[in-house]
Parts: structure tokens; sequence; C-alpha cells
């Protein structure tokens, strides 16, 4: 069944018109009419069987008919990465929300060399991600912002599982045991952290260092890695 998200409220009878990209998705790509039926959720109010109830050349209507699964969220997880290369984020955030992160905070470090990514395009990812995962929530693309200030501002009750390249860290599945949700997975740059970065990194009580075994992994990889791991060891997979 067709998973559409949308920013509307959605409640028993709720009418909600589609973006025009959506009807066009619906009408012309999946060829459905009047009396059709797909799923709406909004990160807010669960998932909502939905009829298809107008359809002309300049749109469709919908109307919510009843809630099929009630609101839920998944362990809450933050994914924190380095700005890399902009096919890389994409695969990240597309990855980030398959494996179930809530948000995604980009990062400029010491030796990030990309300062611009377009955000609109990285929701974009997200959202067509969440829709075909089944979960009922879209993970946040939070605007890039420098390690130092996410670090300044760090909420201590959140662990921070810093993916550490230097090799003197224990593996990861060891370091988290004994650790739960909230927490947030930090990956660097492909040219890694600078040495301060990592003491400083390392200096902070809410910090756990793991290493992601004994090969240099790209930025990606390591992302995919390291959520899959967490998720195992401590979120939804268990
Ligand atoms: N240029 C760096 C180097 O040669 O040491 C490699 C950086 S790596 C491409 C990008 C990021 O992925 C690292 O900053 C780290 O967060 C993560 N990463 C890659 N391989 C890892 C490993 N074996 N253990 C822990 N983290 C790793």
């Amino acid at each position: 069944m067709i998973r559409l998200f949308v920013p509307n409220d959605l409640s028993a009878g709720a009418g909600v018109v589609p973006t025009v990209d959506q009807s066009r998705y619906l009408t012309q790509v999946m060829r459905l009419g009047v009396g059709a039926e797909l799923f709406l959720f909004n990160g807010r109010d669960g998932e909502w069987r939905t009829t298809i109830i107008e359809s002309t050349k300049r749109g469709c209507l919908l109307k919510a008919e009843e809630q099929v699964r009630p609101m839920e969220f998944g362990p809450d997880l933050d994914l924190i990465i380095a700005m890399v290369k902009r096919s890389r984020v994409e695969t990240i955030v597309e990855k980030a929300a398959e494996l179930g992160a809530r948000r995604v905070r980009l990062t400029q470090t010491r030796r990030t060399n990309v300062d611009f990514l377009k955000l609109g395009r990285l929701d974009a990812i997200a959202i067509e991600a969440a829709e075909q995962t089944g979960r009922l929530d879209v993970p946040t693309i939070d605007d890039p912002m420098k390690l130092d200030k996410i670090l300044d501002g760090w909420d201590a009750d959140r662990k921070l599982i810093f993916c550490d390249e230097g090799g003197d860290a224990r593996g990861m599945t060891e370091s988290l045991s004994g650790t739960s949700a909230p927490a947030a997975i930090l990956i660097g740059p492909e040219g890694g952290f600078a040495p301060e970065e990592r003491e400083r990194l390392r200096s902070l009580p809410f910090v756990i260092p793991v290493s992601l075994g004994p090969r240099i992994l790209r930025a990606d990889t390591a992302a995919i890695a390291a959520m899959t791991l967490w998720q195992a060891a401590v979120g939804d997979w268990r």
C-alpha cells in the first residue's frame, strides 16, 4: 500500500490536498483514481487509511478515514555527520532514515571541506526513505553547526558515541554494553578528526569513543555500520 508523508493534521474525515508532485505520483505514476486507498502519516497523528475522493487534472483530494497505527517513535538516536561531499551525505541521510535515526545533524569540523548542502533536497530524501520504511516520523535534518558549538550546548543525558578512527578505542559493541537511548553517533570527515578535536571529545564525560574495526571506512560506510551496531545492541533490533 502506498504511504505518503503530509504536513497536515490527520483525523477522521480530514480532507488533505496533496502536493502537485504527490498528486501526479498517485494519479499518473500509480494510476490511482477516485475510491483508491493509501496511507498517510505526518509524524504526529500516527498512520491513517485514506481514500481519494476527487481527482482532476489540477490534482486530487484525499479523505482520512481511520487511524490504522497510533503514533510511535523509534529509539531516540541522533546521527551527527561531518559535511562530506553531497552524494555521500545524501546516501547517509537516506540510510539514517532507514536505520531509524530521529535526527541528522550536519557539522563542520576542522577538516571538513564542504560548506554548503541543499537542505531542502536532504529533507526530500529523508521523507522518501521514511515513506518506504514504514516509520511514522521523518528524521529532522538540522542546519550545519560547528562541532565545538554542538559540544558546548550538549545535553549530558545523551551519550555521544564518537567513532574514532585513531585505532586505540574499544570495539563498538563492547563499548555500548550497559548504555541506552538517548544517544548520538558522531562520524568525522574524509580527512578525519584533528588531534585537538579528538582530545576535546575524549575529555568529555558523555563521550564514548569507539572503534569500527581495523580498517578505515568511508564516512558513509562508517555511519551505516555504527547505526547498525547501535540498533542491534541498544535499539529496536534487539
Ligand atoms: N582520513 C581518516 C584517516 O585516514 O584516519 C579517515 C576518516 S574516515 C574516512 C571518516 C570517519 O569515519 C572517521 O572520522 C570516523 O568517524 C569514521 N571511521 C572510519 N573508519 C573507522 C574505524 N575503523 N573506527 C572508527 N571510526 C571510523
